[in-house]
């Protein structure tokens, strides 16, 4: 279960960035999760629930976004999108591929409420 891991990336990110810029409140959270994490939805939001608590973010909303993993061929230069598990070329059949999108998580935004100065 590396979601909570993954969720403590994202609190350490967003609560930086929170402190950074004088926000007093998170409101909502914009995540972008690639598939090729394989991360279950439910359990990263269970996760981003007990994760906030106590914090400046205990009330925010959670916005998961899940990218298709995207492959690029590097015999012949085709993208596509991974379907199922085949890591084949659908142009070439080519088997050395690149992956380009979808793999990776990363804090998109988050919006929230600025402390009075
Ligand atoms: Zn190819």
């Amino acid at each position: 279960m590396h979601e909570i891991a993954m969720v403590n990336d994202v609190f350490r990110i967003i609560l930086g960035v929170a402190a950074g810029n004088r926000i007093s409140r998170i409101d909502t959270v914009n995540v972008v999760i690639g598939e090729y994490l394989q991360v279950k939805p439910s359990l990263f939001e269970f996760a981003f629930v007990a994760a906030r608590e106590g914090t400046i973010a205990s009330e925010a909303k959670l916005n998961l976004e899940v990218r298709p993993v995207s492959l690029q061929c590097l015999v012949c230069g085709h993208r596509f999108l991974l379907k199922e598990t085949r890591y084949e070329c659908p142009q070439c059949l080519g088997i050395k591929l690149d992956i380009v999108d979808g793999k990776d998580m990363f804090v998109k935004s988050i919006e929230g409420e600025q402390a009075d100065s």
